[in-house]
């Protein structure tokens, strides 16, 4: 069991195809898709299709076929948005989990952000 999930959040509506989303790439166990307000010239979250609110749930309660079907579409949308180390500039991936990391859709999901240079890792 993992921690309490809200089944309203805009990501879980996402999922049942209440709300439109600009998908990159999906498979049996993720979806990719464009954030709303992109923060750089590529800007993509990955979700898992399960149920986690955080990346510490997903990574102790998500199923290992599971956690490879996330990091596999991870690894797709890093080749199809040309921002991989195999020909491209690079990327930040990153997770917000709860109040301390700002967490705003309490759905795990995994930002992956390229086209510019990022800033430093701070605030
Ligand atoms: P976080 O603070 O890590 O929870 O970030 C949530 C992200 O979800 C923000 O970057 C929002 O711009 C993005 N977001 C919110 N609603 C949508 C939506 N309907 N479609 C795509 N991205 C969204």
């Amino acid at each position: 069991m993992g921690l309490d999930y809200d089944d309203q959040n805009i990501f879980a509506r996402i999922l049942r195809g209440e709300i439109p989303n600009d998908t990159v790439a999906e498979n049996e166990h993720a979806l990719a898709f464009r954030d709303i307000a992109p923060k750089s010239p590529s800007h993509v979250l990955v979700i898992p299709k399960g149920k986690y609110v955080s990346f510490d749930d997903f990574a102790a309660n998500a199923p290992v076929e599971e956690i490879a079907g996330f990091m596999r579409l991870c690894a797709e949308v890093i080749a199809k948005e040309g921002v991989g180390l195999d020909g491209g500039r690079g990327f930040r991936a990153i997770t917000n989990a709860g109040p301390d990391g700002v967490q705003e859709v309490p759905h795990f999901h995994l930002h992956i952000m390229g086209g510019r240079m990022m800033g430093p890792m701070v605030s």
